[in-house]
């Protein structure tokens, strides 16, 4: 394999033109790493993933590390089955505030798994695994319901804001569910915001822009989640009328430090201004950045300095008329 790898990596030629190309190997070796050929191929395709992670033309061997990662996510799995089952998964809140009136404009809705004598697991920690086995989308389905159930008591309206997967989003049928759900709990579409990463958009999607289409006609707002990560570019606002762009949290974490992280933000604010999307910005976590923000012309924010997510809503969305805030 090593060789395959570094003759892949060697430049060729197409007339005047020199591609370069690059490979990754995962290598499960029988009868060290498995004894049947589905678990051996299941090693190989892991080894495979990380060493496409650990960067372009790596070799990884399954080894025990991986191993015992395999034994732990099919453990989890197992174990999210039974949370389904037992219907442990919770939905806490975080508010989003509008910067001008100080008012709280709507809620993220962000997933927790509240195990009965672990306590409270984060969605890191079993998201991930949640996609791989496919488990998202009853996971989901869960927090959607209970989001729109939630929001639809909220006094004053406000919106709720729900996270989706990109398996998710290009899931057939998901129009069809999430108008059921509108339906069932009487929320108003435009009283849900569907949150996803930029990334569902690589490549072509055609599915995943279908859908999103389709949520957008039904009168749902669709946000892109975490811009300024990863894939970041404007031109997915041309691929899809987002209602919204919010700025990643590591964007904002270096507001104070980077002058041109600043004005970055300040252009995309004038940039969503223009092309009337809505702008949020998460993880505010100091006076300082909410003071660059608000200088900047951002309107909406997100962050520890205005609320950690809860279990319950502190206030009602959007009527009442004091201030609301508060140390996070
Ligand atoms: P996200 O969508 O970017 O959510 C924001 C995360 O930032 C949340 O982490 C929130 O607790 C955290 N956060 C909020 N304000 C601050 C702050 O001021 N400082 C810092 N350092 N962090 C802040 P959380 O709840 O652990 O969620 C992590 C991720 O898990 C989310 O990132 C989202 O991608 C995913 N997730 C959460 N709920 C769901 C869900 O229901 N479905 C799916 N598919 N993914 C979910
Ligand atoms: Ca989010
Ligand atoms: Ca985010
Ligand atoms: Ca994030």
């Amino acid at each position: 394999a090593g060789r395959v790898v570094d003759a892949l990596a060697e430049p060729f030629q197409v007339g005047e033109v020199s591609i370069r190309t690059g490979a990754s190997a995962g290598l499960a070796l029988y009868p060290v790493n498995a004894e049947d050929s589905e678990f051996l191929f299941r090693g190989a395709d892991l080894a495979l993933h990380r060493a496409k992670q650990e960067g372009r033309r790596g070799i990884r061997v399954f080894d025990t590390e991986l191993q015992s990662e395999v034994r732990r996510g099919a453990a989890l799995e197992q174990e999210l089955r039974e949370a389904l089952r037992k219907d442990e998964f919770v939905v806490f809140y975080q508010p989003q505030m509008d910067l001008a009136s100080g008012k709280i404009r709507g809620y993220e809705a962000l997933v927790r798994w509240e195990r009965p004598d672990a306590g409270i697991v984060q969605p890191m920690e079993f998201i991930p695994v949640a996609e791989s086995t496919g488990l998202i989308h009853e996971v989901g389905e869960r927090v959607l319901q209970r989001a729109c159930q939630d929001a639809a008591t909220w006094l004053d309206g406000g919106t709720v804001a729900v996270n989706l997967s990109p398996a998710q989003i290009r899931a057939e049928g998901v129009v069809e569910r999430i108008a059921r759900i509108l339906g069932e709990t009487g929320l108003p579409p435009e009283r849900l915001e569907i949150e996803v990463p930029e990334s569902v958009l690589l490549g072509q999607a055609p599915d995943a822009l279908a859908n999103l289409d389709a949520l957008k006609a039904l009168g749902v707002r669709i946000a892109m989640d975490d811009f300024g990560t990863g894939y970041s570019s404007l031109a997915y606002l041309t691929r899809f009328p987002f209602d919204k762009i919010k700025i990643d949290r590591s964007f904002v974490a270096q507001l104070s430090e980077d002058a041109g992280v600043a004005t970055i933000i300040a252009s995309i604010i004038g940039l969503g201004r223009s092309l009337s999307v809505d702008i949020t910005a998460e993880g505010v976590e100091t006076q300082e950045q909410m003071t660059m923000l608000r200088a900047a012309g951002c309107r909406t924010v997100q962050g520890f300095l205005f609320g950690a997510p809860s279990r319950e809503i502190k206030e009602p969305v959007a009527g009442s008329e004091e201030p609301v805030i508060q140390e996070g």
